[in-house]
C-alpha cells in the first residue's frame, strides 16, 4: 500500500470515528516520539456518544457554522457505507432563513442523480402539498434523515442514521425554523426519539428542541395510498396555521 492510499484510508477512518461521535486528537511529532502512537482516543465512546452529534449544534452555530458549510461537508462525507454507492450526496435545499423545514427519509434514484432532495415523483407531490397552503417550495428548506441514497431505496440502517444525524442536527440548529414537517415514519420517529407508528406520531403535540413538529404521511406512501390525502391535508393546514401564528408573534 502506497503513502497516499494509507493517508486516504486513515482519513476515512478518522472521519467515520468523528461522525460516530468519538473524539480523536492527532499527536504532535514530539508526543509521537515518546512512543504514545499516532492517535489518542480522549474518551471511550459510550453508547450515547455514538448516537450523539459530533459537535453540539448550538456551539457549532456560535463557531460560525453555516448551511453552506454543512452542505460542503455532506458532499465530501465518507462517514458510513452509503457513500460508497451514492452518485451524489443530497445535503438539502432551501434558504438559510426558512421558517418551515420538511424532512424526508433519504434520497431516491432521481435525488441521487441530481444531488437535490425530493425531485422525483414523490417530490412533485410534495411541491403540490407545499403549494396547497400557499407556501412556495423555494421558501422552505427540504432535507432528509440520511443524505445519501440507501441502495435499492431500502430503509436506512441505524448506524447510517447515527453517522448522518450530526448534519441534520446542525442544519436544524442553524435554521431554527418555526415549524418542522416530518415526512413519514422514519423522520417522525427520529424527531420523536423513538420508533413509533405514523398513527401514533400524528397524535398529540410534538416538539424537537422546542420547535413544533408535524409528522405526516410520506408523499411516496401517499402516492400508493390515496386514502391518506385527507390526513395529509389536515396536517399541512395545521402547519400553515402554526407558522402564521408564530410569524404574527414575531
Ligand atoms: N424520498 C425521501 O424521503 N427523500 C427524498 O429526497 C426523495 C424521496
Amino acid at each position: 500500500m502506497g503513502d497516499s492510499e494509507l493517508r486516504d484510508g486513515l482519513r476515512r477512518y478518522l472521519e467515520q470515528r468523528i461522525a460516530a461521535g468519538e473524539k480523536v486528537r492527532l499527536l504532535a511529532p514530539t508526543e509521537r516520539a515518546s512512543g504514545a502512537g499516532g492517535i489518542v482516543r480522549t474518551a471511550p465512546p459510550s453508547a450515547a456518544a455514538r448516537t450523539a452529534p459530533a459537535a453540539d449544534p448550538k456551539a457549532a452555530v456560535a463557531a460560525g457554522d453555516s448551511i453552506a458549510r454543512v452542505a460542503a461537508e455532506v458532499d465530501k462525507c465518507t462517514g458510513c457505507r452509503l457513500h460508497a454507492t451514492r452518485t451524489r450526496a443530497v445535503p438539502g435545499v432551501g434558504p438559510a432563513n426558512a421558517g418551515v423545514v420538511f424532512i424526508g427519509e433519504g434520497p431516491g434514484a432521481e435525488e441521487d442523480a441530481q444531488g437535490k432532495p425530493f425531485v422525483g415523483p414523490a417530490g412533485q407531490l410534495l411541491t403540490k402539498i407545499i403549494e396547497s397552503v400557499n407556501l412556495r417550495r423555494e421558501d422552505v428548506f427540504i432535507t432528509n434523515i440520511v443524505k445519501c441514497r440507501p441502495p435499492k431505496n431500502r430503509d436506512p440502517e441505524p448506524d447510517e442514521v447515527a453517522a448522518c444525524e450530526p448534519f441534520l442536527k446542525r442544519q436544524l440548529a442553524l435554521l431554527s425554523p418555526k415549524v418542522i414537517v416530518a415526512l413519514g415514519r422514519h423522520a417522525g420517529s427520529w424527531l420523536a426519539g423513538a420508533p413509533e407508528s405514523m398513527a401514533a406520531l400524528r397524535t398529540g403535540v410534538r416538539t424537537y428542541e422546542g420547535i413544533r413538529v408535524f409528522p405526516t404521511y410520506h408523499p411516496a406512501a401517499l402516492l400508493r395510498n390515496p386514502q391518506w390525502k385527507r390526513p395529509v391535508w389536515e396536517d399541512i393546514q395545521k402547519v400553515r396555521a402554526e407558522y402564521d401564528r408564530l410569524s404574527n408573534e414575531s
